[in-house]
């Protein structure tokens, strides 16, 4: 299997590679030339755990870069740190209303499914390689302390997140500076989460450091994360044996984005609800067929707190019908005037009768979730809570009342205590692998928002 930038000039590389390099040199986010089957075992049925179905699903992307056995086994390593036997759990709460839990790895949301798989594909690439590289990356909250849980015990890793200083829970901040790894790196910087990633974007295109420095990106455009959240939707699907629509509580898209790999590849899924909170800029395209950026408002789903979906490029890559150069073209203009327009032709094919958007306000968000505690007794998290009220807005609208719909649930609720306890007048426990974290001494480190000085930080974590 060979990898493609979404941008069109990047030369084509191999899985290892991609890993990597995250970003592709011209800008773009690879993906691979086609998209495959995934492959079943010998007599034609699924194999029996979590790690062996994630091993079978994402082999063809990997190719013949990593030897079939050599994966499954990081695969069974990466999943062995998940608390549930079925790594990712489905759970009816109603009749025809699902929640796939994603909350059960180490640092309790769903980006620890792919990340402890990053990590460990790094420390085998790395050390086969005989290679070291810093990663470096912008946080909001939940990468931050998944991307360290993954890479904390790689040898070839060095790992710096950015944080917008005072703009995380205490829970999120405590995850990343806590740990007592000599090679993970939490810095504060004064200043917002778009500061943030404004200087690591520059970290980035200071080629001479860049290259100084072996920088490496762990970020949601990274193909590997994307990849990994493919097999959820195969397992839960195995699970449900039927059919289903997916309601995808949605900041960067590339969560949504596996879901629609997924269906490219022979999964059968009826359709995604791309669920967002206030900031609502797939909403408002699915309403209006035109992408248009607004400010950022905080919201009581932190990690939706999103204007510009990264991976939504992916997709605008296959309505251009994979061509590079006029999806970089798009890409500019959009950056130049804040707008993107999709021919009506175009829209149709690729998106009507596949996405249907919902937004949900706080208001709705807290009334979700009490309404989850009062008919069941189950805490949601915020997140959470964003896909559900959407996935009920769209049933009778976009999809008949006896439509399955698995809503996926993104983070445990001890991560956002204050607005369960709002919600449900109760506070969730934190699992007892993280029982006393409140307590544990931190490691701060702050920085001013100053490309030199973030410049320097990074280089002397080497
Ligand atoms: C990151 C995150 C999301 C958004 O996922 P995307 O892949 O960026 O769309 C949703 N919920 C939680 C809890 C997250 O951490």
């Amino acid at each position: 299997m060979r990898y493609i930038s979404t941008r069109g000039t990047a030369p084509e590389i191999g899985f290892c590679d991609v890993l990597l390099a995250g970003l592709a040199r011209d800008g773009g986010l690879y993906v691979p030339q086609t998209w495959p089957s995934p492959a079943k075992s010998a007599d034609g049925k699924f194999e029996a755990t979590y790690a062996q179905r994630a091993a079978s699903i994402m082999a063809p992307f990997i190719g013949d870069e990593i030897d079939a056995k050599v994966f499954q086994q990081l695969c069974v390593d990466a999943y062995s740190t998940f608390r549930h036997p079925d790594v990712a759990p489905l759970i009816e709460i109603a009749p025809d209303e699902y929640l796939l839990e994603l909350f059960h790895g180490p640092t309790l949301a769903f980006k620890d499914v792919a990340l402890q798989l990053v990590g460990k594909l790094f420390d085998h690439v790395l050390t086969q390689r005989n290679e070291r590289v810093m990663i470096v990356g912008a946080t909001s909250g939940d990468t931050g302390g998944a991307a360290f849980d993954g890479v904390a015990s790689c040898r070839n890793v060095d790992i710096v997140m950015l944080y917008p200083n005072n703009r995380v829970s205490d829970v999120q901040r405590r995850q990343m500076t806590t740990l007592t790894a000599s090679n993970v790196h939490a810095v504060a910087i004064d200043g917002t989460f778009d500061d943030c990633q404004d200087l690591v974007k520059a970290m980035f295109n200071d080629q001479k450091f860049r290259d100084a420095n072996q920088l490496s990106a762990v970020n949601s455009i990274n193909w590997v994360r994307v990849m990994a959240q493919v097999v959820y939707y195969f397992t839960a699907l195995e699970k449900l044996g039927d059919s289903a629509v997916f309601s995808v509580p949605t900041g960067n898209f590339g969560n949504v984005l596996a879901g629609w790999i997924a269906k490219q590849m022979g999964a059968s899924i009826d359709g995604f609800v791309v669920a967002s909170n206030t900031n609502d800029i797939l909403t408002r395209f699915f309403e209006s067929q035109q992408m248009t950026a607004n400010e950022v408002v905080p919201t009581l789903s932190p990690s939706m707190d999103i204007q510009v979906s990264s991976n939504f490029e992916r997709l605008l890559f296959e309505m251009n019908n994979r061509d590079g150069v006029a999806t970089a073209k798009q890409l500019t203009e959009f950056r130049k005037n804040g707008e993107l327009s999709v021919a009506p032709s175009i829209y149709t094919k690729w998106i009507s009768g596949v996405f249907a958007g919902y937004r949900c306000n706080d208001e709705q968000t807290l009334a979700t979730m009490k309404d989850v505690y009062q008919q069941t007794g189950m805490m949601i998290d915020p997140h959470t809570a964003v896909g559900l009220s959407a996935a009920r807005q769209s049933v009778g609208v976009n999809y008949p009342k006896n439509q399955s719909i698995i809503t996926l649930a993104t983070a445990h609720p001890a991560k956002f205590p204050d607005a369960v306890r709002r919600a449900t007048g109760q506070t969730p426990q934190l699992p007892e692998h993280l029982a006393d974290l409140m307590s544990r001494p931190e490691r701060i480190v702050s920085l001013p928002n100053n490309l030199k000085s973030v410049q320097a930080f990074v280089a002397g974590c080497r």
